[in-house]
């Protein structure tokens, strides 16, 4: 694998590094750097306007809506520059990173006319509403209604686990439109969430953050033309959400684990337990799937870059996100054991105080934990959402490896 960039993209490289040190705030690249309580705070309320100035959120869209049209490879090094200088390069995950791509490759003309900017420009926050009570990995059996009454979708239903239902302006929704049919009868509509009809309600975790919902439907109203790929199609556009979901950042991924690993080799020097040599072991282990998860990412940058079907590299596409969710619930169990009861203090963690990856939202009332225990926390749901670990393996199976369809349960006979 040659692993040297193109000419080309070095040039891009040295722009990005000459814009982010030219508004990053003075000193951000300097040793220990740290913001305070008020720079953070002016740091937050102007950054994404600077990044959308720059035009650095979904750089890679096409500039006709809104993007810059950058090439796969810009991207990549965008995203690189962004990382090593530990720069947020995001408006809203939902919206940038799931509904966006979604709209380039379903919506209509007017669809993406309409909410490509807000997302662009931050002004329309995003939620995902797919999963219900009864309904999670087996999603097709969803049973949220939407019905045609006049000139407008009337929906009836409950959502769970909605992540940003309180903040979300709009939600990318899952309806059953065909009572029917089970895949063959789901919409997928863009339902403001800003209406009577709507009510959330967030579910509150053990360390007192409250980033999930319930979302409860009662005759909420949807326009017409807010349904994305056609009537009873919304199967497969959800399919594409899910894929963008699963996918990670392929040569950035890696780099909130190795700073992790970073911070749990200094810790265990720091109090002795780098001498236990089971720990020695747990931590060469985390170091050495940090590393495969590396070089897999840039097979999939090659393997993008040439357009190639190697099977291999679709099986590893298939596999990376239960690969990754299962190393860093070892992890940070490791780390729990690395940290010993100072886990349960609230200052546990490097001295700034953040822990990598553990940007959530703000803790409430409640519990309060340190961020590393949050992270810890939060590692028990990555194998969870965007679709568990037994189902991405059934995925695998079926679909990569050809294996039989797996066994459905027996229908009870009357
Ligand atoms: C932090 C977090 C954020 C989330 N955010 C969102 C969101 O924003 N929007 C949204 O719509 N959803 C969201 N979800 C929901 C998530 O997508 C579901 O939790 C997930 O799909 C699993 O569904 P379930 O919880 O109903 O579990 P179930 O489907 O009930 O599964 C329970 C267990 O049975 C196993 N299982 C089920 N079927 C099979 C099978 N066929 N073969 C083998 N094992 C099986 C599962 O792997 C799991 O271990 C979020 C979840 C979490 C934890």
């Amino acid at each position: 694998m040659d692993l040297t960039y193109p000419t080309e993209a070095e040039d891009f490289r040295a722009e990005i590094r000459q814009w982010l040190h030219s508004n990053l705030p003075d000193g951000w690249f300097d040793d220990g750097f740290e913001l305070d309580g008020p720079g953070r705070h002016e740091f937050n309320a102007t950054w994404p306007q600077k990044l959308f100035e720059g035009g650095w959120i979904c750089a890679t869209w096409p500039e006709e809506y809104g993007g810059k049209g950058l090439t796969t490879m810009q991207g990549v090094v965008l995203a690189e520059e962004f990382a090593a200088a530990k720069a947020p390069m995001r408006g809203d995950f939902f919206g940038d990173t799931l509904v966006g791509p979604t709209l380039l490759q379903w919506g209509t003309e007017e669809q993406k006319k309409e909410f490509l900017p807000g997302i662009l420009n931050g002004t329309t926050r995003w939620c995902q509403g797919f999963s219900e009570p009864n309904s999670g990995s087996d999603l097709a059996s969803l049973k949220t209604s939407a019905v045609l009454d006049g000139g407008e979708w009337v929906i009836n239903g409950q959502k769970v686990w909605t992540t940003q239902g309180h903040h979300a302006d709009y939600c990318f929704l899952l309806t059953r439109t065909d009572p029917e049919a089970k895949h063959a009868g789901i919409s997928y509509m863009l339902v403001p969430m800003r209406q009577d009809g709507v009510e959330v309600r967030g579910i509150t975790q053990p360390d007192g953050t409250a980033e999930f919902c319930e979302v409860f439907f009662t005759d909420a109203k949807c326009p017409v033309d807010n349904v994305v790929g056609g009537v009873n199609n919304g199967w497969k556009v959800a399919n594409s959400t899910l894929a963008f979901e699963r996918g990670q950042s392929a040569t950035t991924g890696y780099r909130r684990f190795a700073e992790e690993y970073r911070l749990l080799v200094e810790q265990a020097t720091a109090n002795g337990t780098i001498d236990d040599p089971l720990i020695r072991q747990r931590l060469m282990e985390y170091y050495t799937k940090i590393q495969i998860l590396r070089i897999n990412g840039l097979r999939n940058l090659s393997a993008t870059l040439n357009d190639s079907k190697d099977f291999s590299v679709i099986a590893l596409g298939a596999t990376n996100k239960m690969f990754w969710s299962e190393m860093h619930k070892a992890a940070m169990e490791l780390a729990l054991d690395i940290f010993g009861p100072e886990s349960m203090l609230i200052e546990t963690g490097p001295e700034s105080g953040g822990w990598p990856g553990a940007l959530r939202d703000k803790r409430r009332e409640g519990y309060p934990v340190s961020s590393m225990m949050s992270s810890f926390f939060f590692s028990r749901s990555e194998t969870i959402w965007g679709g568990t670990s037994q189902i991405q393996r059934n995925i695998v199976g079926e679909r990569v490896l050809g294996l039989p369809k797996e066994p459905k349960p027996q229908q009870p006979t009357s």
